[in-house]
């Protein structure tokens, strides 16, 4: 590690403790973190070095989470010198995290000045047949601007686009956090899913998550299976075919409701493109040429709200509606946050909701709660330690205010 900050954290039994992570050194050098293959290879032929440089340095960042240029040690003494004289390795500051009991882990990143200026990343462990998944949520945007009606990042409003450092940092500190006691030499990547499921709208931030997930697919750095990728989007359909002719990795779609009507209401952007815009579009994403696409199917999620989504004759909408699509539906269970307009439907309901799609052939799945615990569900932690953050800040103004009065007094 080149240098460290101390953030705050806190451990399996929720104590505050010290723990370093590592920081950057002058602004002004370029940033290696978020940079795809082609890019860093045009910035090695940029500064009179051969391009495969690029894979070497890839390498050392992803696959062994080395900041430091100077334990690079395939590369020359004199390379290494001049690396570290112009450019580094930074991920986005980490202002609180959370390690539970259950697995789940948490990170609030900070990516700005101010309390509006954070962005939070989810990991969620889980067993399933082909062994243990870690599933990373990874956010795109600082808010959102598409204002969902039960989504408490559309809440906050939409404050900026995160950069590709800022979005393959958050994986970036993820497997390193399972690496950061363990020797350079045999440290590996733990994570094996990524969702693009956090804050944001990544359709919407194009090029940048476009970017970072052909670094996650690349073998020189992450090498994830294409179909452990997986971009959700809440329907910007020329995205979704422009997303179809640049990558290949598994889609999901925030359907949320199975009529226009409700849609406009619970999902803004559907006025703009309705429901058979955004079907026809999913039609076209799903790959032609079979089985060893990430394009078999596509996700639906739907997320239950008592009384206003969850009733019979909206299953029964559900079923015509995506009965030419290949899809598999995975019903949410709302997670409320203050002043939330909905409650949650009953697990009765859901278990209903679930058969009469599963009688009907779809393929549908309850998601899981955990993480309740530490407020698993998009936006939400960010929304308590923005509050801490504010509180804090006004905290601040007070005590400077009262030392100006005591001051002028004196
Ligand atoms: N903007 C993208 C990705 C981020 S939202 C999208 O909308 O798909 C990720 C998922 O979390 C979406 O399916 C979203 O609808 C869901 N979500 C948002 N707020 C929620 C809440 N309070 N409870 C349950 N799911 C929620
Ligand atoms: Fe934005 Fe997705 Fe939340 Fe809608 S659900 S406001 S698109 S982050």
């Amino acid at each position: 590690m080149s240098s460290a900050v101390v953030v705050s954290s806190e451990n399996l039994d929720g104590q505050q403790q010290s723990s370093s992570t590592p920081a950057s050194p002058a602004a002004e050098k370029v940033n290696l973190l978020g940079m795809s293959r082609a890019q860093l290879e045009k910035f090695f032929e940029d500064i009179g070095e051969k391009k495969f440089r690029a894979g070497q340095v890839m390498k050392w960042i992803h696959q062994y989470f080395v900041t430091d240029f100077a334990e690079m040690t395939n590369i020359s003494g004199k390379l290494r010198a001049k690396l570290e004289q112009i450019c580094e390795i930074k991920a986005p500051e980490v202002v609180h995290r959370h390690y539970s009991k259950d697995g789940t882990r948490k990170w609030v990143f900070r990516v700005g000045e101010g309390a509006g200026s954070l962005v939070e990343t989810v990991l969620i462990p889980a067993e399933d047949k082909t062994g243990l998944r870690k599933t990373l949520c990874i956010s795109s945007q600082v808010g959102c601007a598409l204002d969902c009606s039960f989504c408490s990042t559309g809440k906050q409003g939409f404050q900026r686009d995160l950069t590709p450092d800022e979005i393959i940092g958050q994986l970036w500190m993820a497997n390193y956090s399972y690496m950061e006691e363990v020797p350079v030499a045999e440290r590996e990547r733990s994570v094996t899913n990524v969702v693009m499921m956090g804050m944001g709208e990544p359709l919407l931030n194009y090029d940048a998550v476009l970017s970072s997930m052909h670094i996650m697919l690349d073998d020189f750095a992450y090498g994830m299976s294409k179909r452990r990728v997986t971009l959700s989007t809440s329907g910007v359909v020329p995205k979704i075919d422009q997303l179809a002719k640049d990558i290949d990795v598994a889609l999901a779609i925030s359907l949320h409701a199975p009529n226009d009507e409700l849609r406009n209401e619970l999902v803004p952007i559907n006025k703009k493109y309705p429901l058979a815009q955004l079907i026809a579009a999913c039609q076209r994403y799903i790959a032609k040429d079979g089985n060893e696409s990430a394009r078999k199917h596509v996700t639906i999620e739907y997320v239950m709200l008592e009384g206003v989504n969850d009733q019979p004759e909206h299953a029964q909408q559900m079923i015509k509606l995506l009965k030419n699509l290949p899809s598999k539906i995975n019903l949410i269970p709302f997670n409320p946050f203050p002043h939330a307009p909905y409650g949650r439907s009953s697990r009765n309901r859901i278990i209903s909701f679930q058969k009469t799609l599963s009688d009907a052939g779809f393929v549908c799945t309850i998601r899981q709660t955990r993480g309740d615990d530490i407020d698993a569900a998009c936006g939400q932690l960010v929304g308590q330690v923005a509050d801490r953050t504010r509180r804090a800040e006004q905290w601040q103004k007070k005590v400077t205010q009262r030392q100006e009065i005591l001051r002028t007094q004196g």
